[in-house]
């Protein structure tokens, strides 16, 4: 008999961003330190993570009726309903999906990310985005890499920083995918609304969040190689393929579907 695994720590000493994105969302998975932070920021960053969750909903369903059948979603988040496997597997019943997530508290809640419909599979790893290689060796044992996989960092990559090597992190993900894979990218502007973002930003960081917000041309840098599909990059609200258009909306979230020819 195994040794039952040590419960994760949770720090409830110091905000942590999936739980003060919790708290954005109305979630309860998170913390008087995760609700400092949230309730000093200014009103539209509830609209950003809502609007952020939604291009997550779309863009995921649209894939999986391009008979996409292979997730591996990074900086995943603490469940909330639906997630991206019931997504998918609402179309594509015997989709697999590998989740990631480096915080804790994710994985204390791993099990609501583990309920699969029986012809899929799905499954949840606790490391690091900037530790890819794990990420990949582990994903290698749940999906095939020699058929197409949606690759998804949601609201991710402006919590690394230039100095922590975001470019290259996502060129070796993205560099492990076959052809006909796609990368769902969102991330938070630094030149839309630049007086919110400094605005957030400042927040983030007194709770000891370090957010690295970027421009159009910083995230389209993480596109390199790649073909984005229509409407290309764009806001999250305005990111959409079929059925009727979200409602408009301003956004400081970029969004962006592009795939490896
Ligand atoms: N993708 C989800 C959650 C976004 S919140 C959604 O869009 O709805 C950002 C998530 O990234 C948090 O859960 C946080 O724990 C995770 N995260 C932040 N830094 C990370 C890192 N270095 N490695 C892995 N995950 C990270």
């Amino acid at each position: 008999m195994t040794a039952p695994a040590p419960r994760p720590r949770i720090d409830t000493s110091q905000a942590h961003p999936a739980r003060v994105y919790d708290w954005l969302l109305g979630g309860k998975d998170n913390y008087p330190v995760d609700e400092a932070v949230g309730v000093k920021l200014p009103p539209e960053a509830r609209d950003a993570a809502r609007q952020n969750r939604e291009f997550m909903h779309r863009a995921s369903a649209w894939l999986a009726s391009q008979g996409v059948d292979q997730f591996l979603d990074v900086g995943t988040g603490i469940p909330t309903s639906p997630n991206l496997h019931q997504i998918v597997q609402r179309v594509v019943p015997a989709a697999k999906v590998v989740y990631t997530d480096n915080d804790p508290i994710v994985l204390r809640h791993a099990e609501a990310l583990l309920v699969s419909t029986p012809e899929g599979a799905t499954d949840y790893i606790q490391a690091d985005v900037r530790d890819p290689k794990t990420i990949l060796e582990h994903a290698r044992t749940i999906l095939d890499f020699d058929r197409p996989i949606a690759l998804s960092l949601i609201a991710l990559m402006h919590f690394i920083s230039d100095e922590q090597e975001p470019y290259d992190i996502v060129s070796t993900l993205v560099g492990a995918l076959p052809s006909g894979s796609h990368l769902v990218l969102s991330h938070a502007s630094s030149d839309i609304f630049p007086e919110l973002s400094d605005q957030v930003t400042a927040e983030y960081a007194k709770g000891g969040i370090k957010l690295g917000f970027r421009t159009r041309e910083g995230v389209t840098r993480f596109l390199e190689g790649l073909e984005p599909v229509e409407p290309g990059l764009v806001t999250a609200p305005e990111w959409f393929r079929d059925g009727d258009a979200p409602e408009a909306e301003p956004s400081g979230i970029y969004a962006v579907v592009a795939r490896k020819p």
